[in-house]
């Protein structure tokens, strides 16, 4: 039942002890193949089951979640499953096998632990995982990469602020790609770590060509914080491009913040302390508590595009928002809203009280000669 596919050999200990629980689990109608690290592939031939196969895949999670001694040592093992349903999902194994790698990057870009159904707009909408890791790898040698830039303004006078960085690839053959296909990748093979070093020195050089009240802001990844140089390579952008530090913001999101151990709490009040913004991103997708905003080394934060969707037709959407916004000026913290597309959306953010906004109403992301010609209107 554990088939040891696509050249993978299970070699140590560990993966053998994972090996045997996830053997345990299976049913003869079902495959479990092992496709990389915590990585599984589930093939079942009971089409009508996908349940089945769904539950299989919490037991293996369920399993190799638990911890395994290793020469002594305890070792607990991750896991992300992707799932293909034989015959609807392909008819022979290297096709179903394909389509289930393409359920597990979706599992995987959820989070650990999670397994995924195939489902056949992945098939279009995901670049094959691994081809796509070997062309971001000859996109990086062969200089793909751009940035473009999105502006945010004051709700009251509509004054613009700043721009957000926002990286771009121009792949030979797909035209324009989105961050969404490719961030995931990047940090799985460490790429993320020259690119996002490339990305804030590229930024910071762009905005110093603008007039000094104007902002920017740039994302950062967990990975570049695990690596402990990030402050001196901020340090180094800024000293390199000339762009003063009251003048960067850093978008970092909760999982970002929320890493133990990682001494990043730290890091960041370094950085604050030498005038640098920190801004929470995408606030209200992740593990947020009202609560813990208060213990977070941060000065914004930016409120997740979804709940500004919703804000002007259901009530849970705006009472929500209303609730951040409060406790927010309570934590003297200031307030993006992102993903503005209408007026009426501003309107109620203006009339709940947040501070700035970010959207497509008032600003697409556009190449940094645009983003200079705006910035002196
Ligand atoms: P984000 O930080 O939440 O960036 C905002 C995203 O929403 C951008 O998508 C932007 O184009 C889009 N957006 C802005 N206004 C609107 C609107 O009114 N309506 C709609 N529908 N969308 C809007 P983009 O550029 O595709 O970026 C996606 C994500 O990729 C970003 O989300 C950010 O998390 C990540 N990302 C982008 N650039 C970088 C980078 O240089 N480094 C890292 N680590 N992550 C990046
Ligand atoms: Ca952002
Ligand atoms: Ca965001
Ligand atoms: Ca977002």
């Amino acid at each position: 039942t554990v088939n040891d596919t696509l050249g993978h050999v299970v070699g140590d200990q560990l993966l053998r002890a994972v090996a045997t629980r996830v053997a345990e689990e299976a049913q003869p109608s079902e495959l479990v193949a092992r496709l990389g690290g915590d990585e599984f592939a589930i093939i079942s031939s009971q089409a009508d089951q996908p349940e089945a196969a769904l539950a299989l895949a919490e037991r293996i999670i369920a399993r190799i979640s638990r911890p395994i001694s290793v020469e002594d040592h305890r070792v607990i093992a991750g896991g992300s499953v992707g799932i293909a349903m034989a015959p609807a999902d392909g008819t022979s194994v290297i096709e179903l096998l394909k389509n289930a790698d393409l359920a597990l990057y979706r599992a995987k870009a959820e989070g650990r632990g999670q397994a995924r159904l195939f489902e056949p707009e992945m098939e279009h909408t995901a670049l094959s995982r691994r081809s796509l890791e070997l062309d971001l790898r000859s996109a990086w040698e062969n200089g793909q990469f751009f940035l473009v830039f999105q502006p945010f303004f004051r709700v009251g006078d509509r004054k613009l602020c700043g721009f957000e960085a926002l990286l771009r690839w121009r792949h030979p053959t797909r035209g324009i790609v989105a961050p969404a296909t490719f961030i995931a990748c990047a940090e799985e093979t460490g790429l993320i770590l020259p690119l996002g070093a490339w990305v804030l020195t590229e930024a910071c050089r762009a905005a110093a060509d603008w007039p000094d009240d104007v902002r920017l802001a740039v994302n950062l990844s967990p990975l570049q914080f695990r690596s402990g140089h990030m402050p001196d390579q901020i340090r180094e952008a800024l000293r390199v491009s000339g762009l003063k530090p009251s003048r960067l913001e850093l978008e970092l999101t909760e999982s970002t913040l929320l890493e133990e151990g990682s001494g990043i709490h730290g890091a960041l009040q370094g950085l604050r302390s030498q005038g640098i913004t920190i801004a929470l991103d995408d606030f209200g997708t992740g593990y947020s508590s009202l609560s813990y905003l208060r213990s977070l080394p941060i000065d914004r934060i930016k409120i997740d595009r979804g709940f500004i969707s919703r804000i002007c037709e259901d009530d849970p959407s705006r009472a929500i928002v209303r609730a951040v916004l409060q406790l927010s000026a309570a934590l003297k913290l200031e307030t993006t809203a992102e993903g503005i597309e209408t007026e009426e959306q501003l309107e109620t953010l203006r009339a709940e009280g947040c501070g700035y906004v970010q959207g497509y109403l008032l600003g697409r992301p556009m190449r940094a000669t645009e983003a200079r010609d705006m910035s002196f209107q």
